[in-house]
Protein backbone atom coordinates (compact mmCIF):
# COMPACT_ATOMS: atom_id res chain seq x y z
CA UNK A 1 0.00 0.00 0.00
CA UNK A 2 2.24 2.88 1.10
CA UNK A 3 5.88 2.02 -0.12
CA UNK A 4 8.75 4.70 0.99
CA UNK A 5 12.19 4.01 -0.76
CA UNK A 6 15.02 5.99 -0.12
CA UNK A 7 12.96 9.03 0.99
CA UNK A 8 15.65 12.57 1.91
CA UNK A 9 14.20 15.77 2.82
CA UNK A 10 15.32 19.07 3.29
CA UNK A 11 14.00 22.38 4.55
CA UNK A 12 13.75 24.72 1.80
CA UNK A 13 14.43 27.47 3.23
CA UNK A 14 17.51 26.12 5.39
CA UNK A 15 20.57 23.91 4.52
CA UNK A 16 18.90 21.23 6.64
CA UNK A 17 19.10 17.49 5.28
CA UNK A 18 16.01 16.08 7.81
CA UNK A 19 15.15 12.85 6.35
CA UNK A 20 18.26 11.41 4.96
CA UNK A 21 16.79 7.89 3.65
CA UNK A 22 13.41 6.42 4.98
CA UNK A 23 12.96 3.03 3.50
CA UNK A 24 9.21 1.83 4.64
CA UNK A 25 6.29 -0.43 3.21
CA UNK A 26 3.03 -0.66 5.25
CA UNK A 27 1.16 -3.74 3.77
CA UNK A 28 -2.65 -3.17 3.77
CA UNK A 29 -4.36 -4.19 6.68
CA UNK A 30 -1.30 -3.90 9.14
CA UNK A 31 -0.35 -1.44 11.65
CA UNK A 32 3.03 -0.20 11.75
CA UNK A 33 4.51 1.96 15.04
CA UNK A 34 7.27 4.58 14.43
CA UNK A 35 8.96 5.87 17.27
CA UNK A 36 12.12 7.64 17.77
CA UNK A 37 14.17 10.31 19.61
CA UNK A 38 12.43 14.00 19.39
CA UNK A 39 13.93 15.92 16.68
CA UNK A 40 14.63 12.69 14.46
CA UNK A 41 12.03 13.23 11.58
CA UNK A 42 8.80 11.69 12.92
CA UNK A 43 6.67 14.64 11.99
CA UNK A 44 8.54 15.44 8.85
CA UNK A 45 7.96 12.31 7.06
CA UNK A 46 4.03 13.20 7.77
CA UNK A 47 4.42 15.78 6.65
CA UNK A 48 5.92 15.46 3.50
CA UNK A 49 3.83 12.38 2.79
CA UNK A 50 0.84 14.76 3.10
CA UNK A 51 2.34 17.79 1.11
CA UNK A 52 2.85 20.45 3.83
CA UNK A 53 5.04 22.80 1.81
CA UNK A 54 8.46 23.84 3.67
CA UNK A 55 10.32 20.92 2.49
CA UNK A 56 12.58 20.14 -0.50
CA UNK A 57 12.48 16.28 -1.51
CA UNK A 58 15.88 15.50 -2.46
CA UNK A 59 15.68 12.15 -3.02
CA UNK A 60 13.92 8.87 -3.39
CA UNK A 61 10.22 8.14 -3.95
CA UNK A 62 6.71 7.89 -1.95
CA UNK A 63 3.62 6.10 -3.42
CA UNK A 64 0.34 4.69 -2.35
CA UNK A 65 -1.19 2.20 -4.10
CA UNK A 66 1.25 2.83 -6.88
CA UNK A 67 0.81 6.63 -7.48
CA UNK A 68 3.39 8.36 -6.66
CA UNK A 69 2.22 10.65 -3.74
CA UNK A 70 4.95 13.31 -4.08
CA UNK A 71 4.00 14.22 -7.60
CA UNK A 72 0.69 15.18 -6.06
CA UNK A 73 -1.49 18.11 -4.15
CA UNK A 74 -2.16 17.51 -0.68
CA UNK A 75 -6.02 17.44 -1.82
CA UNK A 76 -5.17 15.19 -4.25
CA UNK A 77 -3.24 12.89 -2.06
CA UNK A 78 -6.05 13.49 0.32
CA UNK A 79 -8.77 12.02 -2.31
CA UNK A 80 -5.98 8.89 -3.11
CA UNK A 81 -7.13 7.95 0.61
CA UNK A 82 -4.03 9.84 3.09
CA UNK A 83 -4.72 10.88 6.09
CA UNK A 84 -2.73 12.43 8.62
CA UNK A 85 -4.02 12.72 12.28
CA UNK A 86 -1.92 16.18 13.55
CA UNK A 87 0.50 16.24 16.57
CA UNK A 88 -1.12 19.78 17.37
CA UNK A 89 -4.73 19.88 15.74
CA UNK A 90 -5.13 23.41 14.12
CA UNK A 91 -7.91 25.82 15.40
CA UNK A 92 -10.21 27.32 12.89
CA UNK A 93 -12.05 29.93 13.83
CA UNK A 94 -15.30 30.68 12.62
CA UNK A 95 -15.64 27.51 10.39
CA UNK A 96 -17.99 24.92 12.28
CA UNK A 97 -16.82 21.59 13.20
CA UNK A 98 -19.78 19.87 11.17
CA UNK A 99 -19.77 22.04 8.17
CA UNK A 100 -16.17 21.50 8.02
CA UNK A 101 -16.41 17.69 8.05
CA UNK A 102 -19.04 17.68 5.76
CA UNK A 103 -17.30 20.02 3.00
CA UNK A 104 -14.36 17.63 3.23
CA UNK A 105 -15.83 14.78 2.53
CA UNK A 106 -17.87 15.96 -0.18
CA UNK A 107 -14.31 17.78 -1.66
CA UNK A 108 -12.93 14.34 -1.58
CA UNK A 109 -15.52 12.62 -3.30
CA UNK A 110 -15.86 15.19 -5.76
CA UNK A 111 -12.27 14.38 -6.72
CA UNK A 112 -12.87 11.30 -6.62
CA UNK A 113 -15.99 11.67 -9.08
CA UNK A 114 -18.08 10.06 -6.53
CA UNK A 115 -21.59 11.47 -5.81
CA UNK A 116 -21.84 14.28 -2.65
CA UNK A 117 -23.36 12.67 0.30
CA UNK A 118 -26.58 13.83 0.97
CA UNK A 119 -27.32 16.23 4.47
CA UNK A 120 -29.55 13.72 5.99
CA UNK A 121 -27.15 10.62 5.16
CA UNK A 122 -24.34 12.82 6.67
CA UNK A 123 -26.00 13.44 9.63
CA UNK A 124 -26.78 10.16 10.27
CA UNK A 125 -22.97 9.15 9.85
CA UNK A 126 -21.26 11.68 12.24
CA UNK A 127 -23.81 11.61 15.07
CA UNK A 128 -23.19 7.65 15.25
CA UNK A 129 -19.38 8.15 14.97
CA UNK A 130 -19.23 11.15 17.39
CA UNK A 131 -21.08 9.35 19.74
CA UNK A 132 -18.73 6.03 19.76
CA UNK A 133 -16.01 9.02 20.48
CA UNK A 134 -18.02 10.31 23.53
CA UNK A 135 -18.15 14.05 21.03
CA UNK A 136 -21.09 15.80 21.80
CA UNK A 137 -23.40 17.26 19.76
CA UNK A 138 -22.31 20.85 20.89
CA UNK A 139 -19.10 20.06 20.15
CA UNK A 140 -20.05 19.53 16.43
CA UNK A 141 -21.57 23.03 16.03
CA UNK A 142 -18.46 24.41 17.05
CA UNK A 143 -15.53 26.08 15.23
CA UNK A 144 -12.93 23.18 14.37
CA UNK A 145 -11.10 22.88 17.53
CA UNK A 146 -11.15 26.21 19.27
CA UNK A 147 -11.54 26.21 22.86
CA UNK A 148 -11.09 22.06 22.23
CA UNK A 149 -9.23 20.60 25.08
CA UNK A 150 -6.15 19.04 24.13
CA UNK A 151 -7.95 15.74 24.16
CA UNK A 152 -10.97 17.01 22.75
CA UNK A 153 -8.81 17.68 19.74
CA UNK A 154 -7.10 14.38 19.83
CA UNK A 155 -10.43 12.93 19.59
CA UNK A 156 -11.72 15.53 17.11
CA UNK A 157 -8.86 13.93 14.63
CA UNK A 158 -9.96 10.50 14.94
CA UNK A 159 -13.69 11.73 14.01
CA UNK A 160 -12.40 13.18 10.69
CA UNK A 161 -10.42 10.20 10.24
CA UNK A 162 -13.55 8.19 10.94
CA UNK A 163 -15.60 10.12 8.48
CA UNK A 164 -13.12 10.30 5.74
CA UNK A 165 -12.53 6.68 5.81
CA UNK A 166 -8.83 6.76 4.30
CA UNK A 167 -7.29 3.97 2.65
CA UNK A 168 -3.55 5.16 4.93
CA UNK A 169 -4.03 6.92 8.38
CA UNK A 170 -1.00 8.39 9.46
CA UNK A 171 -1.14 9.51 13.09
CA UNK A 172 1.44 11.51 14.72
CA UNK A 173 1.73 11.19 18.73
CA UNK A 174 -2.10 11.22 18.80
CA UNK A 175 -1.91 10.05 22.57
CA UNK A 176 0.39 12.98 23.62
CA UNK A 177 -2.05 14.86 25.87
CA UNK A 178 -4.32 12.19 26.40
CA UNK A 179 -5.67 11.13 29.91
CA UNK A 180 -5.77 7.32 29.92
CA UNK A 181 -9.46 7.56 29.32
CA UNK A 182 -9.19 10.23 26.00
CA UNK A 183 -6.64 7.31 25.30
CA UNK A 184 -9.03 4.15 25.30
CA UNK A 185 -10.91 6.06 23.29
CA UNK A 186 -8.59 7.00 20.42
CA UNK A 187 -7.50 3.62 20.77
CA UNK A 188 -10.90 2.25 20.23
CA UNK A 189 -11.81 4.40 17.20
CA UNK A 190 -8.82 3.64 15.71
CA UNK A 191 -9.26 -0.22 16.21
CA UNK A 192 -12.80 -0.08 14.87
CA UNK A 193 -11.00 1.43 11.76
CA UNK A 194 -8.92 -1.58 11.36
CA UNK A 195 -9.70 -3.25 8.00
CA UNK A 196 -7.97 -5.37 5.45
CA UNK A 197 -7.98 -2.98 2.90
CA UNK A 198 -6.75 0.23 5.44
CA UNK A 199 -2.96 0.76 6.88
CA UNK A 200 -1.74 2.76 9.91
CA UNK A 201 0.90 4.21 10.74
CA UNK A 202 1.05 5.59 14.10
CA UNK A 203 3.47 7.66 15.56
CA UNK A 204 4.15 7.54 19.36
CA UNK A 205 6.72 8.07 22.25
CA UNK A 206 4.87 5.83 23.97
CA UNK A 207 4.41 1.91 24.30
CA UNK A 208 1.29 2.13 26.56
CA UNK A 209 -0.69 3.50 23.36
CA UNK A 210 0.55 0.30 21.70
CA UNK A 211 -0.98 -1.82 24.39
CA UNK A 212 -4.21 -0.60 22.74
CA UNK A 213 -3.27 -0.33 18.71
CA UNK A 214 -1.22 -3.66 18.85
CA UNK A 215 1.35 -2.96 16.27
CA UNK A 216 2.39 -5.89 13.66
CA UNK A 217 5.57 -3.76 13.40
CA UNK A 218 7.60 -1.34 15.15
CA UNK A 219 10.69 1.24 13.81
CA UNK A 220 12.80 2.88 15.73
CA UNK A 221 13.87 6.57 13.69
CA UNK A 222 16.82 8.10 14.71
CA UNK A 223 18.59 11.66 12.75
CA UNK A 224 16.17 10.75 9.47
CA UNK A 225 16.32 6.95 8.98
CA UNK A 226 14.46 4.43 10.07
CA UNK A 227 17.53 2.55 12.37
CA UNK A 228 15.65 -0.64 13.40
CA UNK A 229 12.33 -2.56 12.91
CA UNK A 230 11.20 -5.31 14.96
CA UNK A 231 8.06 -7.05 16.31
CA UNK A 232 5.97 -5.46 19.49
CA UNK A 233 8.85 -6.37 21.62
CA UNK A 234 10.92 -3.69 20.39
CA UNK A 235 8.48 -1.20 22.25
CA UNK A 236 8.86 -2.76 24.93
CA UNK A 237 12.59 -2.35 25.28
CA UNK A 238 12.40 1.28 24.24
CA UNK A 239 9.83 1.54 27.00
CA UNK A 240 12.57 -0.37 29.19
CA UNK A 241 15.85 0.89 28.42
CA UNK A 242 15.27 3.91 26.16
CA UNK A 243 16.97 4.85 23.25
CA UNK A 244 20.73 4.48 23.89
CA UNK A 245 21.35 1.03 23.48
CA UNK A 246 19.00 0.79 20.49
CA UNK A 247 20.60 3.82 18.93
CA UNK A 248 24.59 2.71 20.42
CA UNK A 249 23.59 -1.42 18.75
CA UNK A 250 23.16 0.46 14.95
CA UNK A 251 25.54 3.31 15.27
P1 LIG B 1 10.14 14.56 15.52
O1 LIG B 1 8.73 14.62 15.05
O2 LIG B 1 10.78 13.21 15.36
O3 LIG B 1 10.31 15.07 16.91
P2 LIG B 1 10.58 16.62 13.53
O4 LIG B 1 10.25 16.00 12.23
O5 LIG B 1 9.57 17.52 14.15
O6 LIG B 1 11.03 15.48 14.57
O7 LIG B 1 11.91 17.44 13.36
C1 LIG B 1 13.11 16.87 12.83
C2 LIG B 1 14.22 17.92 12.83
O8 LIG B 1 13.97 18.88 11.84
C3 LIG B 1 14.36 18.68 14.12
O9 LIG B 1 15.72 18.90 14.34
C4 LIG B 1 13.61 19.96 13.85
O10 LIG B 1 14.09 21.00 14.64
C5 LIG B 1 13.91 20.19 12.39
N1 LIG B 1 12.84 20.91 11.68
C6 LIG B 1 11.70 20.41 11.19
N2 LIG B 1 10.95 21.34 10.59
C7 LIG B 1 11.66 22.49 10.70
C8 LIG B 1 11.46 23.83 10.25
N3 LIG B 1 10.36 24.17 9.57
N4 LIG B 1 12.40 24.75 10.56
C9 LIG B 1 13.53 24.41 11.22
N5 LIG B 1 13.80 23.17 11.66
C10 LIG B 1 12.89 22.21 11.39
MG1 LIG C 1 8.62 15.57 18.64
MG1 LIG D 1 6.92 15.15 15.99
Amino acid sequence: MLNIKGLAVKLEEEDKQILKGVDLDVAAGSVHAIMGPNGSGKSTLSYVLSGKGGYEVTGGTATLDGEDLLDMAPEERAAAGLFLAFQYPVEIPGVGNMTFLRTAVNAQRKLRGEEEMSAGDFLKVIRAKAKDLKIDAEMLKRPVNVGFSGGEKKRNEILQMAMLEPKMCILDETDSGLDVDAMKLVSEGVNALRDAGRGFLVITHYQRLLDHIKPDVVHIMADGRIVKSGGPELALEVEQNGYADILAEVA
